[in-house]
């Protein structure tokens, strides 16, 4: 983040502007708006801004005496040195400044304005690209409406008595949330106030009613935050808590609510943070707590990720959830190494299996995992690589059969390392891909040499 973004109070305080033109007349405008009183120094104005109501114009050349008890300045004016001048004097005395186009003389940007007051929507590249900050408000003008307006006061107008009424914040963030998300909102976004305010006023005498905790249990997709679901998204965007583990990325995390209380639960291969009983319980309390809880997933949870126990859980205490799934990491990882998992030419069926080592095997059905024409997708495989090639070398798969690790599929590290039964461990104990890791066995990762579309760029 380069600039902190802020709503200044500037009612009734000193802002001066620099120049004497167009674009100081714009911004001494917004100043204006925004209640400020606003000087406009410049040895000449144009007539339009000599007009403007409410501005006080000194004719002169701007000086240091200028900046005297002023809260903020903008510099308009097309004398880039003057614009420095103003820049260097009011930074001296820790007054922000703005200077048009010109990021490098700023300490504050000004933001591009949605407004629906009291709603105001303030964006910014932070001088990046100031055609780009236009042309995503276009869009946010057509999706939030006009009477956002009025949704907002009509809020404002209750807040009070609903938090008398609704004293524990989770519970009253719940409220407003059905205000906002249900009918209430719909008919004032309708101009019928009065039935909004009836329903609200109903909601409230029921406030007992109002729903408590519950879980999302969420598939998060192997990687590419492009992967993820409509719904999943929805609800990382609603959730009080987010609990997680190092299979879902970062630039996931980062897409869940800003003030959602964050919870990492570990679980690297054998360094669980939290074993899966304590995560059961965690769920089970901060639901009870009346939060809105995010069990968020790497892939799918109910594929090798242990969703079915963390519910039965929830079950089990009676607490709400939801799931919803996500893409695997065999699909996902599979379509973007340029290997389909079936393909008429090689493989009519395909099966996934866990290759987690315990006590040091893998416990599988070898003689199915060794048939011809099929592909086996091995989550957890890596450590077990070396017995996994020869069990299945013994139990019938000729040892030419292609195989393929991908390291960190769909994200910016994917890598492919692809071999034979034969050669593949010797060469991945040389390339020593990362984890989280995923093998697939069979005839169609020959396909890759000509379906690989996916080359990802190191960060
Ligand atoms: N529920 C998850 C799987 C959890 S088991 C899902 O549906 O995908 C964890 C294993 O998934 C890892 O050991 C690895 O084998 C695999 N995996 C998950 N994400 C991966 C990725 N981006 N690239 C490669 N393998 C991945």
């Amino acid at each position: 983040m380069d600039f902190l973004p802020i709503f200044l109070n500037v009612k009734g305080k000193l802002c001066l502007v620099v120049g004497g033109g167009e674009v100081a007349r714009r911004k001494a405008c917004v100043l204006l708006e925004a209640g400020a009183r606003v000087r406009v120094v410049a040895p000449e104005f144009n007539p339009d801004l000599a007009g403007q109501q409410g501005v006080e114009c000194v004719v002169a050349r701007f000086e240091a005496r200028h900046l005297e008890g002023a809260t903020l300045v903008i510099a308009a004016t097309s004398d880039r040195s003057v614009n420095r001048q103003v820049s260097e004097l009011a930074q001296a005395r820790n007054i922000p400044v703005n200077v048009v186009d010109d990021p490098e003389l700023c300490s504050f940007v000004m933001p591009a304005i949605l407004d629906r007051s009291p709603l105001m929507v303030a964006f910014s590249s932070g001088g990046a690209s100031p055609v780009l900050t236009r042309m995503l408000r276009g869009k946010l003008e057509t999706s939030i409406p006009q009477n956002y307006s009025r949704l907002a006061a009509f809020a404002e107008r209750f807040r009070e008595p609903v938090k008398r009424r609704v004293t524990d914040p989770a519970k009253r963030r719940i409220f407003w949330e059905n205000v906002f998300e249900g009918v209430i909102a719909e008919k004032v976004l309708a101009g019928d106030e009065a039935a909004a305010e009836t329903m609200l006023q109903q909601m409230l005498a029921d406030e007992d009613n109002i729903q408590r905790g519950e879980v999302y249990l969420v598939g998060a997709g192997p990687g590419d935050p492009d992967l993820l679901t409509f719904r999943a998204l929805r609800l990382m965007q609603k959730a009080d808590a987010v609990v997680y583990d190092n299979l879902v990325s970062d630039p996931i995390v980062d897409m869940v609510r800003r003030d959602a209380q964050r919870i990492f639960v570990g679980k690297k291969r054998a360094d669980h943070t939290l074993c899966q009983e304590e995560i059961n319980e965690l769920l089970v309390r901060l639901a009870k707590e009346g939060k809105r809880v995010l069990r968020l997933k790497g892939g799918d949870p109910f594929i090798f990720g242990r969703g079915g126990e963390e519910i039965e859980t929830l079950a089990a205490q009676g607490i709400p959830f939801q799931v919803v799934p996500g893409i695997t990491a065999a699909s996902g990882v599979a379509s973007y190494a340029g290997i389909p998992l079936t393909h008429r030419d090689h493989a009519q069926s395909c099966m996934f299996v866990t290759g987690h080592l315990k006590d040091g095997t893998m416990n599988l059905d070898w003689d199915a995992l060794s048939r011809p024409r099929q592909t086996v997708v091995v989550y957890m495989g890596l450590h077990g690589l070396g017995m996994l090639c020869a069990k299945l070398i013994e139990h019938g798969l000729p040892d030419s059969t292609p195989i393929a690790i991908v390291q960190q599929g769909t994200t910016p590290n994917q890598r492919v390392i692809t071999g034979t039964l034969a050669t593949l461990p010797g060469i991945a104990e040389r390339e020593q891909p990362q984890a989280p890791t995923l093998i697939i066995v069979g005839g169609v990762v020959t396909l890759r040499d000509k379906l690989d579309w996916f080359h990802p760029q190191k960060p």
